[in-house]
């Protein structure tokens, strides 16, 4: 009797951590009714892994800040469970528009995309979207973007994940690759990234090929902000030296981030207060007269 008992236990443990393995992370692979689970699951929390199609010196693929976007939430969502949004290319290269394989929608495009998505997201019940990019010329855009969502009352929260750089991974990085002057684009921290990630698309023996020394064309103009300055500094696109890279260096760097990752989404899960507040200013926004000196 007693090991009939604890057969069944077993089986329906096995049984109750199949159906949660079955539940997968990734939206395009869900089923209509999974999708429901999905959103109860997570908090009703998406994330968009967002990159862009542009060069990464002569020897890591177009697709590199999506691959890292994209490895940074995947690696995440397996400790803490969120939706994870498909691929996302939709955003702001318009400084590499002279490269090769550069996919550079229009401003008004890429606004409208991500508004869309974000639109549709909230339709199919996700109350937290969380934005993690991978693309550094993003930046700008995606400061504007969330500030601009409070042009008008939305039925969820956006939140951009903006992790910080650790120097003590930051020392034991450079130790590992030697050192890179620059290490910008393409350079060692994100060649060592990519080796760690994706090994099969990495040419790191085509490194040295090209240059990734910064010009500097324009440091006669202080105290400036112009929108041509990556080029002056980067027209090849390539800021730094990959050849050094290594991928230990690059698991200790995703490490560093995705562990920061994991926490924001806990946090942000559990968040009531920018839901709240939002809620509190638009309905101050549409009577200000009456809100309280
Ligand atoms: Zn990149």
């Amino acid at each position: 009797m007693m090991k009939k008992y604890i057969i069944l236990l077993v089986v329906i443990f096995i049984a109750i951590n199949l159906s949660a393995q079955e539940l997968s992370f990734k939206m395009e692979e869900l089923t209509a009714p999974d999708f429901i689970k999905a959103v109860d699951k997570s908090s009703k929390t998406c994330i968009i892994p967002i990159g862009v199609f542009e060069k990464h010196g002569p020897h890591l693929p177009l697709g590199t800040d999506l691959y890292m976007s994209r490895e940074y939430t995947l690696r995440a969502v397996v400790e803490e469970y969120a939706v994870v949004f498909p691929w996302y290319y939709f955003s702001q290269i318009n400084e590499a528009k002279h490269q090769p394989g550069t996919i550079a929608y229009s401003p008004e495009l890429i606004w409208k995309v991500l508004q869309e998505t974000l639109d549709e997201l909230s339709r199919n019940g996700f109350e937290k979207i969380i934005i993690v990019n991978g693309h550094g010329g993003n930046n700008a855009f995606l400061n504007y973007f969330g500030m601009a969502q409070l042009s008008e009352p939305r039925d969820y929260a956006l939140y951009w994940f903006r992790p910080e750089g650790n120097s003590e991974v930051r020392r034991k990085v450079r130790e590992m690759t030697q050192n890179d002057q620059y290490d910008q684009h393409a350079g060692n921290s994100e060649t060592s990234v990519m080796l760690a990630a994706h090994p099969e698309v990495v040419y790191q023996e085509r490194a040295g090929e090209q240059s990734g020394v910064d010009l500097d064309r324009i440091k006669h103009l202080p105290f400036d902000y112009t929108g041509i300055w990556w080029y002056a500094s980067f027209p090849n696109h390539y800021g730094g030296d990959g050849a050094k890279s290594s991928a230990e260096a690059g698991e200790l760097l995703i490490n560093s981030t995705v562990k920061q990752l994991v926490e924001m989404i806990k946090a942000v899960k559990n968040d009531t207060a920018v839901p709240e507040l939002q809620k509190q200013f638009y309905n101050e926004s549409a009577n200000p007269l009456k809100t309280k000196q």
